[in-house]
């Protein structure tokens, strides 16, 4: 999974950066907003064992904060614009631990900062569109949204907050809360009340001026054209103030309620200056990878792990394990390889190479070692020939069959 994202991010020209997972509190509280439930109620606090000391410290719960910090601090606003940047790793949120919502879960995440251009929205969506179809991620579902900027969102708040004082007394304690501080996340409360409220509430792409509804036509028209299908959503928001026009979201179905996002986007025109940096236009996205196992694991029926190696070798008799060792050697010079030396039946072998999810397999008995020849058979198509050690790279090298080289 991190293979294919590293491919992916790669091919779009995107470099790696490795932020720190211990981050000062006042970082994340800016970066990820005081008034969110990840800042409120899933923050890992780091109490240090000397009394008083230090800045205080939390585990982080994202990672975009960090790599706009590094931009700055690293100087990478000194040179050509975008910068465009990608990191993996852990991310910590407290919350009861349930399928799909872990303490610890692992993220993928993309920022190109430094470009106001909506073909970086369109960038970043290709990219980690391209990412869930190389893993192999089907049904997924991108939601497309436009939240305006600090010019067409206030107006656009008040008739929002306007709309919903009137039902006031169908709120919970916060969405009641939210409803003076933040209305835009009444839009995407689970609560089934407020679903119903919302579908006769005012909509943002009503309401976005000149700029941001140029902005919003060409993000699609992008994506229209590089072939991506999405869902205009106008509940999907980001419930913070520096998120500016486009958000997204990649939702599958097999996810089920709370847990459905996989990932999701934005543009973050006000972080940098929320952060206390000058203003910097960005544009970023953050995937879990713990929840692509749950898809692929439902899409495959069951938990199937990726295979180890590419090709089994599998010594059929005693005393092979010098020949065993040398094959894998020449083998590896073209693919992944793994001998199994166990004592089994090679009838026990060959079942466990099928589970295993290996391509091929190589079986040697102690006479086809003193001609130094291993029988190559692959085992989707069950095509199986003789071939010599020297020969083996050749032969697995990819989109090689067996009968190609007879
Ligand atoms: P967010 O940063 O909240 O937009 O989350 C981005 C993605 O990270 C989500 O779509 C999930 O795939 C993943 N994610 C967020 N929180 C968790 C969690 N507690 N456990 C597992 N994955 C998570």
């Amino acid at each position: 999974m991190l293979h294919a994202a590293r491919c992916q991010a790669e091919r779009f020209g995107y470099q790696e950066i490795e932020v720190p997972v211990v981050e000062p509190e006042a970082l994340v509280e800016r970066g990820v907003g005081g008034d969110t439930d990840v800042v409120r109620k899933e923050i890992y606090r780091i109490q240090p064992m000397v009394e008083g000391g230090g800045t205080p410290l939390v585990l982080r719960p994202e990672a975009t904060a960090g790599i706009v910090r590094a931009y700055f601090e690293g100087n990478l606003n000194q040179g050509p614009q975008p910068v465009r940047l990608w990191t993996a790793g852990s991310m910590f949120r407290h919350d009861r631990p349930q399928a799909g919502r872990y303490r610890q879960f692992q993220q993928f995440d993309v920022e190109a900062i430094g470009d106001p251009g909506a073909a970086f929205d369109a960038e970043v969506v290709e990219l980690t569109w391209g990412w869930y179809r190389d893993l192999g991620v089907e049904g997924l579902t991108l939601e497309l949204n436009s939240i305006g900027d600090a010019r067409c969102r206030p107006a656009y708040l008040e008739r929002l907050r306007d709309y919903f004082v009137a039902y006031r007394d169908r709120l919970g304690a916060d969405d009641q809360r939210r409803l003076e501080t933040n209305p835009l996340r009444l839009l995407d409360s689970k609560e089934p009340a407020l679903v119903e409220l919302r579908e006769g509430a005012p909509r943002i792409t009503d309401f976005l001026c000149d700029e941001c509804v140029a902005h919003w036509d060409e993000v699609r028209s992008l994506l229209d054209a590089a072939g991506i299908g999405y869902r205009l959503n106008p509940y999907l928001v980001r419930g913070l103030d520096y998120y500016t026009r486009t958000v997204w979201e990649y939702q599958h179905e097999s996810l089920g309620g709370a847990q459905n996002s996989l990932g999701g986007g934005g543009r973050y025109d006000g972080l940098a200056e929320a952060l206390g940096y000058p203003p910097t236009p960005a544009v970023g996205f953050a995937g879990g990878l713990d929840r692509i196992v749950l898809v692929l694991d439902a899409q495959r029926g069951g938990p199937r792990g990726r295979p180890a190696a590419d090709l089994l070798l599998l010594p059929d008799g005693e005393g092979l394990e010098v020949a065993a060792a040398t094959v894998a050697r020449h083998a590896r010079t073209a693919t992944s390889v793994a001998a199994d030396y166990s004592r089994r039946s090679l009838r026990a072998k060959m079942r466990a190479a099928s589970r295993s999810g290996a391509r091929w397999v190589a079986i040697m008995n102690p006479d086809e070692a003193g001609r130094r020849v291993v029988q190559l058979r692959e085992l989707d198509s069950g095509e199986q020939r003789e071939v010599t050690w020297a020969d083996l790279p050749a032969a697995l090298a990819p989109g090689t069959h067996p009968g190609d080289l007879a």
